[in-house]
């Protein structure tokens, strides 16, 4: 069965995992709206979260980067007041931001990169970028607009956002590989990410969400919200910045039952109700890659598919 999930970083990586665990065919759609250029080298947070994470070679403690990290790169490029010095920016980082900064210069798209990546780190399911354009999510604060990193890790989402502007979006193209992908899926999903600066840039990117809609295979959505709180992570401010209820229930109705076949909701959320969707609950707590599995396996049924 190919199952094609839409994904953010963390919280995309660890539901790949159980995603995986389960066998199946699987490609993931990753979302490139946080990419940015910093000391001349292009960073893709959420695709490197999950390649890393796949990889074995993640830090499941802090949650981004690689394990077993030095910050020498770092301390040294805040010596000469290099900015910016808020960025976590790792040694071992670094090198697969060169890699990659090296290969974008010599002309490959980001998805040729990204497979060459994965070369090394063999994540186990096939990864693609949502775009090979540059897409880049800005934060409309006070007037003006920053980049997403920058009010999300500098300013800790707490400088008041307007709105988010998915700058490029417009004039980009499904990467190589995501319409056929989508096309020939079984069973699509939308990982539990942040709906906001995760899924809704993908789905910015013109194509994907019509051919989502048109797929013959059932899209499956599951929350990123259990009992009115993101789990970790500030999707809460995200949400109240578009107006949407930081429930269950809010993000089903903005992914709306044109694009779901079925949204997964934790038991504590056991009473929403998405209008024209299905609903069903369970605990959705992915503490290990077994609980996540099992997550996996509910939405399968979801669909009809088990
Ligand atoms: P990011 O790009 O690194 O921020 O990661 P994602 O966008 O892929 O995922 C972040 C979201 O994952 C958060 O906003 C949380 O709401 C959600 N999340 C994290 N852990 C869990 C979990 O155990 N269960 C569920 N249902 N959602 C989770
Ligand atoms: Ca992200």
């Amino acid at each position: 069965m190919h199952v094609v999930v839409l994904a953010g970083g963390i919280g995309g990586a660890r539901f790949l995992l159980g995603v995986r665990e389960l066998g199946f065919d699987v490609t993931a759609v990753v979302n490139t709206g946080d990419d940015v250029t910093m000391h001349g080298l292009r960073i893709c947070p959420d695709l490197d979260s999950v390649m890393y994470t796949l990889g074995g070679g993640a830090d499941t403690e802090r949650g981004w980067g690689r394990a077993g990290e030095s910050w020498v790169i770092k301390e040294e490029l805040a010596a000469y007041g290099a900015e910016p010095t808020w960025f976590g920016l790792g040694d071992k980082d670094v090198a697969t931001h060169l890699v990659r900064t090296r290969m974008l210069a010599a002309g490959n798209p980001l998805s040729t990169v990204v497979a060459a990546l994965c070369d090394r780190w063999q994540p186990g399911i096939r990864m693609l970028p949502m775009s090979d354009e540059r897409v880049e999510t800005h934060v409309v604060t006070e007037g003006r607009a920053i980049h997403f990193q920058e009010w999300w890790v500098r300013h800790r989402g707490r400088v008041p956002a307007e709105r988010f502007v998915f700058t490029g979006a417009a004039e980009a193209k499904p990467a190589a590989g995501v319409l056929d992908a989508i096309a020939s899926a079984d069973l699509i999903l939308l990982a539990p990410s942040n709906p906001v600066v995760s899924i809704a840039p993908i789905l910015a990117v013109p194509g994907i969400r019509e051919a989502l809609v048109d797929a013959s295979a059932p899209v499956i959505g599951v929350s990123p919200i259990i009992g009115g709180a993101p789990v970790r992570g500030m999707a809460d401010r995200c949400l109240a910045t578009i107006g949407v209820e930081v429930s269950a229930a809010g993000v089903g109705a903005l992914y709306g039952s044109e694009l779901l076949d079925g949204w997964l909701v934790d038991d504590s959320d056991a009473d929403t109700a998405v209008e024209g969707v299905p609903v069903r609950s369970r605990p959705l707590w992915m503490t290990d890659t077994a609980a996540t599995a099992g997550i996996v396996r509910e939405a399968v049924d979801l669909a009809g598919l088990s």
